[in-house]
């Protein structure tokens, strides 16, 4: 057992040495940091809060809360197809735990590590357990909301689902051999941010998002941002195999609706769609864009398919 850190330790012993990437030209420790803003491009900033027992259970592994907060955030970034440079981290405990910190903290600096990008300030308060990180990145070529256009392509770009039926697992409420836990650990704790994808896309795509809410609630977005209409086809789907697994015939439906994958959903225009198509990235046409309200209608083997849930909304 540790002993407990006030907060100026907290800060040294767990966040100060935090390696300095490239354009810090002061990282922690004064009022501010100071960074070189890049000469090309424009900056993408983007903040997301993880507050315990409601994004995470207070009782998970330090180090796997610490990957998907920073996670969850890089993957805004990477849905901008903006490289990562820097990031702060606002952290609210209820009370100082050396080991926990140790955990928590070297699973950040291991994922910030992983993906370039420096932690370069932030600020520690007690609290009930919160987690905020705000990322800085560069982009040359944004991927937007307000892009799309009527008879593009709806895209995304990996199998979805794993997370929502991961839930139930991450909870506790239900049960299933460790093998099988670990993959739902994985896919709740360990969102890949989709990087490659974007940059690859970046040259054809009318818009992206990253779905953090489910599939229908984000293109909705899309649809409101790009004033346009959406059909998609669920048996086009890309059902994760664990999702399948986990959830039987409700996969299908945690797909469509569940959140949590950090996938990108994107469109293409008509005449770029064959441009897309050759760069083989894995990604899945579900769908298309027509004039109209802002809406998302689904269909399954030619049926209107009703959405069990609207995507999660906090309020
Ligand atoms: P101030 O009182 O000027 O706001 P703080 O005492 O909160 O400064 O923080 C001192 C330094 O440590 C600052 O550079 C701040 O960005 C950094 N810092 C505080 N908490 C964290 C944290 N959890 N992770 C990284 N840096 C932190
Ligand atoms: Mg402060």
């Amino acid at each position: 057992m540790g002993a407990a850190p006030g907060e100026f330790e907290i800060i040294r012993d767990f966040f100060a040495s935090a390696p300095q990437g490239q354009g810090v030209v002061l990282g922690i420790g004064d009022d501010c940091a100071l960074l070189q803003a890049p000469s090309q491009g424009q900056l993408a900033t983007s903040m997301d809060t993880l507050v315990a027992g409601r994004h995470f259970p207070a009782e998970a592994d330090p180090a796997a809360i610490a990957a998907r907060a920073l996670r969850v955030n890089l993957s805004d970034l990477a849905a901008m197809n903006a490289r990562p440079l820097w990031f702060t981290l606002a952290l609210t405990l209820p009370e100082s735990d050396a080991n926990w910190l140790r955990k928590f903290s070297s699973g950040l600096l291991q994922t910030a590590a992983q993906f370039g990008v420096s932690l370069v300030g932030g600020d520690t308060t007690a609290g009930p357990l919160s987690i905020t990180i705000q990322v800085i990145g560069q982009t040359a070529r944004p991927l937007r909301r307000d892009g799309a256009g009527c008879g593009d392509s709806i895209y995304v770009s990996g199998p979805l689902g794993a997370a929502a039926a991961a839930l139930p697992v991450i909870l506790g409420d239900q049960r299933v051999p460790a093998e099988v836990q670990h993959q739902a650990e994985h896919a709740f704790y360990f969102p890949e941010p989709q990087f490659a994808t974007a940059a690859a896309i970046s040259d054809f795509a009318s818009s992206a998002l990253d779905i953090s809410d489910g599939l229908i609630a984000d293109l909705a977005h899309i649809c409101e941002s790009s004033h346009v209409s959406a059909d998609i086809y669920l048996e086009r789907l890309p059902v994760s195999p664990i999702a399948q697994s986990l959830a039987g015939a409700n996969a299908l439906s945690l797909s469509a609706g569940g959140g949590d994958d950090y996938q990108l959903c994107f469109t293409v225009p008509p005449e770029k769609v064959e441009s897309v198509e050759k760069l083989e990235l894995g990604v899945t046409a579900i769908g298309t864009l027509s004039a109209g309200a802002a809406e998302v209608r689904c269909w399954h083997n030619g049926e209107p398919w009703q959405a069990p849930s609207k995507g999660y909304q906090h309020f």
